[in-house]
């Protein structure tokens, strides 16, 4: 059997532009799994192919009876799925259906829409956890159902991904060519027990499995002794160490030599100082959390279940620990106004992340959001990652979001600079002057919609 990871980075303008690839961790665990069993599996990843061809050599190289299409799940571009992915997908389907073999494809965007993978040629369309259902495929069963079928809860007894079955050493080299340091990806967790109203949790729902802390020291370890050892990890978890117990125990597992890490947390986790002492002797060095708004009644509109204040006081302890804090943004969110839009922007000034990344509210189907806009959608996905098109009726024009945008990153450029003469200070302080020269026109901008408001 063929596994296959579809996601092209070449298609995706900002991951070309952040140089930040990672291997297809679910995929890779799949393609162990079967190897574990004995069964003859060859791995096709398209991360950082430039175009369709080398698929085609692929099907005629290995003439595979089974392929099977498994997009990452622990992936975020792999999530938000844009139309230029989902083409490449279906022609991969179209292509494997065309050179004989029976296709199975599963996947966050498969599951929320199956009807055009089937459309293409797919036999099998999975909706959510793909373990079971590749080994079945692979095996020549039919499918578990759906319905009824349980998520796996033992991650200790998943198998390590196929490391060896990718090319570690290209994912390295275009790490180290743009930021000089190479960074992997591992998961501890699935799912996530939490209820923002705007979040797609297409594969695992609010469950939430974990692995011991030991199994993943175990892990860290076995990849710092492998052939191509990281220079750190990125934990794919939706929330790292949700529990603080767990984290703990993480954090004896690997005190001396941790590894340095990054990963998401969320503002109510790390306002509790113990935790953030933990998370910095484990080896954090950087969080993102999910700010989305400086706006409590955004906040609340949004179920994120954490306040201002939350954000507040994790960012300092955070920084207290030494650990570099970004946040993601969100604009637009039904309820958000210009004030509450100013309000964020605030946050911004005040609080001075080291990292933001913004962008507008973007309905995942299957979310109450997507739900309460569908009415207004004027499509489904955004043609690539850049889009940025807010997809519903809004509060504001398009513009409006597009300036306020803007002005978030240019105020954010400035108050959030620190002289240094690594790669990354050196690429922030080449940016100034093009933020300096744009920030009266976003500003003028943003004041002259809010004033129609
Ligand atoms: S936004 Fe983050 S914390 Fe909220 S439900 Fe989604 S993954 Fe969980």
């Amino acid at each position: 059997m063929l596994i296959v990871s579809p996601y092209r980075m070449a298609l995706d303008p900002a991951e070309v532009a952040s140089g930040r690839p990672y291997p297809p961790l679910g995929t890779l665990v799949s393609a162990a799994e079967l190897r574990a069993r004995g069964l003859p599996v060859a791995l096709f990843d398209a991360t950082m192919q430039p175009d369709g061809k080398a698929f085609a050599l692929a099907l005629s190289g290995h003439r595979p009876r089974r392929v099977a299409i498994v997009s990452d799940p622990h992936s975020v571009p792999v999530k938000m799925c844009t139309t230029a992915q989902r083409s490449a997908a279906l022609e991969m389907v179209a292509q494997a259906r065309a050179s004989g073999a029976e296709v199975l494809v599963a996947g966050p965007d498969p599951t929320d829409h199956p009807e055009p993978y089937e459309a293409a040629g797919a036999s099998v369309v999975v909706r959510g956890e793909h373990d079971d259902a590749v080994v079945a495929f692979a095996l020549g069963e039919a499918p578990p159902e759906r319905s009824g079928r349980p998520n796996r809860t033992d991650l200790n007894a998943l198998p390590d991904p196929a490391w060896s079955m990718v090319d570690l050493p290209a994912y390295a080299a275009r790490w180290r060519a743009q930021h000089g340091r190479w960074e992997l990806n591992l998961s501890t967790a699935r799912g996530c027990p939490y209820r923002c109203n705007w979040c797609a949790k297409p594969t695992w729902g609010r469950s939430y499995q974990y692995a011991s802390p030991e199994r993943v020291a175990r892990q860290i370890e076995a990849l710092r002794a492998g052939p191509t050892p990281p220079d750190g990890l990125w934990f794919t978890d939706d929330i790292f160490a949700v529990k603080p117990a767990w984290l703990r125990a993480f954090r004896d597992r690997v005190a001396g030599t941790p590894l340095p890490f990054r990963c998401n947390t969320r503002a109510d986790l790390v306002r509790e100082g113990a935790y953030v002492s933990d998370l910095a002797a484990a080896g954090c060095t950087e969080v993102w959390m999910g700010a989305e708004s400086g706006s409590d009644s955004v906040l609340a509109a949004m179920d994120k279940d954490q306040t201002r204040a939350d954000i507040e006081l994790a960012t300092q302890r955070l920084r207290g620990a030494g650990i570099r804090v970004g946040f993601f943004l969100q604009l637009g969110y039904p309820g958000e106004g210009y004030q509450e839009a100013l309000a964020t922007l605030d946050m911004v000034r005040r609080l001075r992340p080291d990292e933001i990344g913004v962008s507008v509210s973007y309905p995942l189907p299957g979310t109450p959001f997507h739900e309460a806009v569908r009415a207004s959608l004027t499509r489904t996905h955004w043609a690539s990652a850049m889009d940025n098109e807010v997809l519903f009726a809004g509060a504001f024009p398009q513009p409006f979001y597009a300036a306020m945008r803007e002005l978030l990153r240019a105020e954010h450029a400035w108050l959030s600079f620190r002289p240094s003469l690594d790669r990354r200070g050196l690429r922030r302080a080449s940016a100034l002057p093009w933020h300096a020269a744009r920030w009266p026109l976003h500003r003028a901008r943003t004041a002259w919609y809010g004033r129609q408001s």
